[in-house]
């Protein structure tokens, strides 16, 4: 593994640090989540127009065709710059990279541009109320009519459901095959008659996440991806893209950045000599540097030409550890009295969240334990 960069990634670095240097924009205190995400898609077509978003697809589809590690140096610097993170995130990351590996060509033609942009926002429709962990699972029915199906269920945690234009969505078209063989991957639009989109408030306050009712929703034959019931495949390369590739390095650069404001933040205070401050503060120094290597690992893969595999479960294993302890040590560092009680105290309920969103942590054990280490099933 070459940990060091070229001269023509230097470069590279240096032509997207100039252009958030001249166009960054700082987001205003917001009074409602649809003023925030408002705000996010007009900051993301902008950095689309410079072509700085969706850097890995191919150009034809209005990305840049960049390397892995040309994508990990763009979210290093992006991420130090402290910009707002892309509002479209589910387009991006999850639907635009499973649409470019099993989409047909009118699909992609369709519906990647205005992911990009930020036009047209995506969320996820796979989580139902009986089937989380073990999605294959899922009740949710596409039932065959003349030029389609119509979809029958209810789907659970779908963020920003309440503003998609376009749903990702599993749903069982063969109800007598075994349960991973009669799951279909279908694009659902969300403005189509027959979907109910309902709110639910999370422990932070807000209400990003959704509960989604489908009652004869239609689905049209070529909003298919992928074969008739081979959904579970296209739905591993979702899973596989949530887990492993841009999000964790993101997520290290970002808390490179906390630590070193927390490190500040606790110096300043005189509160280094805290034996839960200075303990927890080395605690997430370690855990980030492995999170490092585990990213630099993925890297490596995705550099040859791999795809990410099991080996994703434990990134976000250790990202999930690296996050809950540094949010806990956060608040022995700031204390309640501090200014920034209310920012951490934010952060400290979110990161209760990464040991269950994009599959839990004994889910990712098991993965591990099974796939990576060989060992017995059950
Ligand atoms: C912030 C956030 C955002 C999310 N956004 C979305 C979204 O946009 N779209 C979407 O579809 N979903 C979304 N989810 C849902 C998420 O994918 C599920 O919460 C997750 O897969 C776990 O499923 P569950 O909540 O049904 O828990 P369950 O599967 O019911 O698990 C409950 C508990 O049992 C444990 N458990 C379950 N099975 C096993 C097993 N085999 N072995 C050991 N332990 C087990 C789990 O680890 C957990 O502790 C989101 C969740 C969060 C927290």
């Amino acid at each position: 593994m070459d940990l060091s960069f070229t001269p023509e990634e230097e470069a590279f670095a240096a032509e997207v640090r100039a252009w958030l240097a001249d166009n960054l924009e700082r987001p205003p205190s917001f009074d409602s989540l649809a003023d925030e995400i408002a705000w996010g898609r007009r900051w993301q077509r902008k950095l689309a127009e410079g072509r700085w978003v969706g850097l890995h697809w191919p150009a034809a589809y209005g990305g840049r065709g960049a390397s892995p590690l040309q994508v990990a140096i763009f979210n290093t610097e992006y991420t130090r710059s402290r910009a707002r993170q892309l509002v479209n995130r589910v387009g991006i990351n999850l639907a635009g990279p499973t649409l470019l590996a099993h989409g047909t060509d009118e699909q992609k033609t369709r519906w990647l541009g205005p992911i990009l942009t930020a036009d047209e926002i995506w969320c996820q429709l796979f989580s139902e109320p009986g089937a989380g962990s073990d999605l294959a699972g899922l009740s949710t029915r596409a039932e065959p009519v003349d030029d389609g199906w119509l979809l029958t269920g209810q789907k659970v945690w779908t963020s920003y459901a309440q503003f998609a234009r376009w749903g990702i969505c599993l749903a069982r078209t063969d109800t007598d095959a075994p349960k991973h063989r009669g799951i279909s991957y279908l694009v659902v639009d969300m403005a189509a008659e027959g979907i109910d989109i309902r709110p639910l408030v999370q422990i932070t306050g807000e209400a990003e996440f959704n509960e989604v009712f489908f009652d004869e929703v239609f689905v049209p034959t070529d909003h298919l991806v992928g074969g008739l019931n081979q959904g579970w495949a296209v739905a591993n390369t979702t899973l596989a893209h949530e887990r492993g590739t841009s999000f964790p390095f993101k997520e290290q650069v970002v808390h490179e950045v906390y630590l070193h404001e927390l490190f500040a933040e606790a110096a300043a205070g005189g509160r280094l000599d805290i034996p839960e401050v200075s303990d927890g503060l080395a605690q997430a120094y370690v855990e980030l540097a492995v999170l490092r290597l585990h990213n630099w690992r993925t890297l490596t893969r995705l550099a040859k030409g791999e795809e990410p595999g099991p080996e994703s479960s434990v990134t976000k294993l250790a990202w999930t550890d690296m996050t809950q302890h540094l949010s806990d040590t956060a608040l022995d560092v700031v204390g309640p009295a501090s200014p920034l009680w209310g920012t951490w105290e934010r952060q400290w309920l979110w990161s209760k969240a990464a040991s269950i969103a994009g599959g839990t942590s004994e889910v990712q054990r098991t993965i591990i334990g099974e796939r990576l280490l060989g060992l017995p099933r059950g």
